[in-house]
C-alpha cells in the first residue's frame, strides 16, 4: 500500500512530514536511526520528526528496534514485503551504526511466562560489519 492509503487506513491526516517519513522508511531495505532520517529528510525538522515517528508508531505503521548503542532505529511495518517489517533478527555494526535485517533466519525459541501473549520478537546480534572489521 502506498503511504497516503496507509495513513488514510490508519485514520491519520496526510501531512507532508508523515508522507515523507513513511515513503522513506518504505523505500529502505534496513531500519533507519533518527540521525539517518534527519539526513535523508532535509525538509522535516527535528521536533516534527520525533512527533511524526511517535504518531506512526502509535498507529502501528512503524516499529522500532533498540541497538546496544542505545539508539532506536525505525522501520515501516509491511508484513510479507521487503524492507523491515520487524519480527526478525538484526545485525548492528557497533563501529558505523548500520543495522542490517536478517530475514528468513530462525529466531531463537524463548519460553514466555505462562499466559503471556507475544506481540513481537526482537533479536539483535552485534559486532563489526565486513567493511568495519576490514579496517581494524
Ligand atoms: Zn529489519
Ligand atoms: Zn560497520
Amino acid at each position: 500500500m502506498a503511504s497516503p492509503e496507509l495513513l488514510r487506513a490508519a485514520g491519520l491526516r496526510r501531512t507532508p512530514a508523515r508522507l515523507a517519513v513513511l515513503d522513506h522508511l518504505q523505500a529502505r531495505d534496513q531500519p533507519a536511526s533518527h540521525a539517518e532520517l534527519q539526513a535523508a529528510l532535509a525538509g522535516v525538522d527535528d521536533i516534527t520528526l520525533y512527533r511524526t515517528l511517535a504518531t506512526l508508531q502509535g498507529a502501528g505503521l512503524v516499529h522500532r528496534v533498540l541497538g546496544v548503542d542505545g539508539t532506536w532505529r525505525y522501520g515501516a511495518n509491511r508484513r510479507g514485503q521487503p524492507g523491515c517489517p520487524g519480527n526478525h533478527a538484526h545485525f548492528l555494526c557497533t563501529a558505523c551504526g548500520a543495522m542490517t535485517c536478517l530475514h528468513d533466519q530462525p529466531m531463537p525459541h524463548v519460553q514466555v511466562p505462562p499466559g503471556a501473549v507475544v506481540e513481537g520478537r526482537n533479536f539483535l546480534v552485534f559486532g563489526r560489519c565486513a567493511r568495519c572489521a576490514d579496517g581494524a
